[in-house]
């Protein structure tokens, strides 16, 4: 199990890690994110994927 937190502060709802990790991070009827805090270990890369690519290092992994 992996646990996801995003900063929402720093989140400015681009939406790159919807691309990298669909299963896990959408943008709701506001254009808002929305999140998985936790995740199955087979979502690894997608979830590494998504924070490099998230342009305001918002999301990390909580070990
Ligand atoms: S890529 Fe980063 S800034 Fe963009 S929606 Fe995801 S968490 Fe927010």
């Amino acid at each position: 199990m992996i646990k996801i937190e995003v900063n929402m502060e720093l989140c400015q709802h681009y939406g790159q890690c919807v691309f990298e990790a669909p299963n896990l991070f959408s943008l709701n009827d506001d254009d808002k994110l929305e999140y998985h805090a936790e995740a199955d270990d087979s979502e690894r890369d997608n979830v590494e994927a998504a924070v490099d690519i998230c342009p305001m290092q918002a999301i990390r992994i909580v070990e």
